[in-house]
């Protein structure tokens, strides 16, 4: 039986936490233990509770208490133990995010069983075999774990949110488990006001346009932006473009920016660095377009055009209007 530690915000659960459902359902499905169950940490919305109908949990253990007001790792860890000692569950999953790594480092710690972060898929199930992520994306491993209980991670976008076939129960079982002095030792005791997420629409976006130190300066973006327009996409761009201060932070793509899975990437002016790779290596389609014949975005793009983009680019925008004209 498999348990999903499931993460909310003011609208729900998060887009990485159905993500993780859906992973955890195929698994539950492929492994013939068929139920699969969630645990939520504070307070559970009507929207939350019916979303996680919606991907077929069974029940939702509501971990509440005074010691939850705040994020402390070992006191989730604590409630994370007491629903999966509830529910009889061998595997405990989350979704990589912080969050979602930390409780379940300290889940694995404190019963001594095994971790595989950054999981992508499982080829096999008895025992559980899974590819996981390494090196920010650049690497790719496959695991064995042995025995169960066990715990794990999946890569945010790894899978696509999909609500199960048939909706689940959603039955609400709460929880107080005993929470120690040593639990709440490293808590968290102050948030700056949160920043609008702005890179919300890059990375949803179904086209996304990036552009590189070879977008020239600040004033290089024009025929980038408006080539974003006309395929009703977003932005991206490298670390060098925001390091620079060309570009927002909320723009970049990449291990310390966004991770992006559109069906088509347009690289321009990026050389493909492996830090940058992370972020747009599962975009169904690339189409690089450099000066470099062998930059490393090339060799792995799906389609290359090697030229100044400042010539290659006006040019596309020119045949999509003359296309769209009329
Ligand atoms: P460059 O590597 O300089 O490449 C520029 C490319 O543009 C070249 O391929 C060149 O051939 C091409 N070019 C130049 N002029 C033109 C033109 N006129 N037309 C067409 N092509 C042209 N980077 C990220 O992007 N995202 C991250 O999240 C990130 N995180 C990092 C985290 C760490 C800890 C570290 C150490 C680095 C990180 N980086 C990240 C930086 C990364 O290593 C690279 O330095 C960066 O991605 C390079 O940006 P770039 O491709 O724009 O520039």
């Amino acid at each position: 039986m498999i348990l999903v530690l499931v993460e909310t915000d003011g609208s729900g659960v998060i887009e990485v936490s159905r993500e993780t459902l859906t992973f955890a359902r195929s698994l539950a499905e492929a492994d013939g233990a068929g139920d699969l169950d969630a645990v939520t940490v504070g307070d559970l919305t009507d929207t939350a509770r019916d979303q996680l109908a919606a991907y077929g949990v069974r029940t939702v253990y509501r971990v509440a208490g005074e010691a939850f007001t705040a994020f402390a790792g070992a006191a989730w860890a604590a409630g994370v133990q007491e629903a999966r000692r509830r529910a009889g569950s061998t595997l405990v999953v989350a979704a990589g995010t912080p969050r979602g790594g930390e409780v379940l480092a300290h889940v694995a710690a404190r019963e001594g069983v095994s971790m595989a972060a950054n999981v992508l898929s499982f080829s096999e199930v008895t025992p559980l075999v899974v590819t996981r992520q390494v090196v920010g994306g650049a690497a790719l491993e496959e695991m064995r774990l042995e025995r169960q209980p066990a715990v794990l991670t999946v890569a945010g976008h790894a899978v696509e949110p999909r609500p199960a076939p048939a909706a689940g129960a959603a039955d609400v079982v709460d929880c107080t488990p005993e929470v120690s002095e040593a639990d709440l030792v490293a808590r968290v005791v102050s948030t700056d006001a949160p920043e609008p997420d702005l890179s919300g629409g890059l990375r949803s976006a179904r086209v996304v346009v990036g552009a590189g130190r070879g977008a020239g300066g600040a004033d290089g973006f024009g025929d980038l932006l408006e080539l974003t327009e006309l395929l009703g996409g977003a932005l991206g761009v490298s670390r060098v473009v925001t390091s620079l201060g060309w570009r927002p932070h909320h723009e970049q793509v990449g291990q310390t920016g966004s991770r992006i899975a559109p069906d088509l990437y347009i690289p321009c002016g990026i050389s493909g660095a492996i830090q940058h790779w992370a972020g747009c290596s599962s975009a169904k389609n690339i189409l690089a377009i450099n000066t470099d014949a062998d930059a490393p975005m090339v060799t792995k793009a799906t389609y290359a055009v090697i030229g100044d983009l400042h010539e290659v680019v006006p040019a596309i925008n020119a045949e999509i209007r003359r296309r769209t004209a009329g």
